[in-house]
């Protein structure tokens, strides 16, 4: 079967259409700018990405030329709309209702924008995907795989944060995490790597990209994981902070006269390890050559990062009361060994050892710990879409 797996955001949209047998990658693509003015870029499997620009005042329009694209006479990859079987929506906060992927009915769409309070920012816009895909798509089956959905297996001890209960109760304030796509998929092709049944592995993954996040992934469960309510808990990201006191916040407010919009721009967008390296880059490769050309600064936030990470790897450690694999995963995490060794030197009390040469690697499936490490670790590029797809091809 083909899936058609979309993930929309607010002004923009990414597509994949994937061939399930096969989990080949048929095209794949992105549309921006929708409702300012639009341009759709697309790539045919083996073929040229193409660019154009093309009006698309809403999310309707923009679907309809991925539709297009895809049944073109000449790049196209499919003869019409009858050979794409399933559409799979990412969607980023699915709250307590969803704890797996859904089929979409009316009742999980009301259930999605129950949550739009949870995930402002992205849930609107995931339902405004999914409704122009039903427009132009009404007889095809849709599944929603939601961000949140592989946490829902955190202890209450891992999800309630230290506030009154009341919140909890009134408003469902508590953590939630994300990436679980992302994390479900690479512990899953961890244990297979390691030659053990998934309900019998204790795994961190680290999911290291412009958003980062880690999971304690004990027995096929997540146990615990670094992001919250929203996406910005936990690790120092691109622009994130992560964890800070949240006093900072009222100290800050007075110093600087914020309110809490700008608090959150602050926090969301100025902060990380943008922030930190005095607004260089959030791009570790810029932060890689400031740190080796002698930035100070840049040299400081790559710390601090790493830091961060060995910090929740340990504590996961403890978690779990133990650790068979630890899994390095996204844009940073698949790519950049320094990062990678930064962050194993702080665990070498688990009785690791990085081999130097495969850590050197970028972008592929390889085990970096040798061959008498206690704690195998591993680099294993993760695909969302894949994970989405077959999510998908499951429930219809
Ligand atoms: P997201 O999906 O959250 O936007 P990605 O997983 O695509 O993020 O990761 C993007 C980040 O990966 C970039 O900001 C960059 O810091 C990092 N990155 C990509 N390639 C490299 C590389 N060769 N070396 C170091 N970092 C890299």
């Amino acid at each position: 079967m083909n899936v058609l797996v979309i993930n929309c955001g607010s002004s923009s949209l990414k597509f994949q259409l994937i061939n399930s047998d096969s989990e080949q990658v048929l095209a794949k693509g992105l549309c921006e700018r929708i409702g300012i003015d639009g341009s759709l870029t697309y790539q045919p499997e083996g073929g040229e990405k193409v660019k154009s620009d093309k009006a698309m005042p809403t999310h309707t329009e923009a679907i309809q030329f991925v539709i297009d694209a895809l049944t073109d006479a000449e790049t196209g990859v499919v003869k019409s709309l009858s050979e794409i079987g399933a559409v799979g929506h990412r969607v980023v906060h699915g709250g307590e209702k969803f704890a797996s992927s859904v089929v979409i009915t009316d009742e999980v769409k009301q259930a999605i924008e129950d949550c739009n309070d949870l995930a402002p920012l992205h849930n609107p816009a995931n339902l405004i995907g999914i409704n122009a895909c039903q427009k132009l798509m009404p007889n095809t089956p849709m599944v929603a795989v939601f961000d949140t959905a592989f946490h829902q297996t955190m202890p209450e001890k891992a999800y309630m944060y230290g506030l009154p209960y009341e919140y909890y109760d009134k408003y469902k304030v508590r953590r939630y995490g994300f990436h679980g796509t992302s994390h479900s998929f690479v512990s899953k092709r961890a244990a297979e790597l390691l030659e053990k049944p998934y309900d019998q592995v204790k795994t961190i993954v680290c999911h290291l990209g412009n958003g980062a996040s880690i999971c304690a992934v004990e027995n096929g469960k997540s146990v615990d994981t670094s992001m919250g309510l929203t996406p910005l808990e936990g690790l120092v990201m691109g622009t994130r902070s992560g964890d800070i006191d949240p006093a900072i916040l009222e100290f800050i407010s007075k110093k600087e006269g914020l309110d809490i919009a700008g608090l959150m721009n602050m926090l969301n967008k100025k902060s990380g390890v943008f922030g930190l390296s005095n607004n260089l880059s959030s791009d570790f490769r810029d932060l890689e050559d400031g740190a080796n050309s002698g930035n100070n600064e840049a040299r400081i936030a790559l710390e601090v990062f790493a830091y961060r990470v060995a910090k929740y790897v340990g504590s996961y450690v403890a978690a779990m009361n133990g650790v068979d694999v630890i899994a390095f995963t996204a844009g940073i995490g698949e790519n950049s060994g320094t990062v990678r060794s930064s962050v194993l030197k702080y665990l070498g009390y688990l009785g690791i050892s990085v081999d130097e040469d495969a850590n050197k690697k970028r972008g592929e499936e390889i085990a970096i710990s040798t061959a008498d490490s206690k704690v195998k670790v591993m680099v294993i590029p993760t695909n969302e879409e894949l994970a989405i797809a077959r999510e998908t091809v499951a429930l219809v």
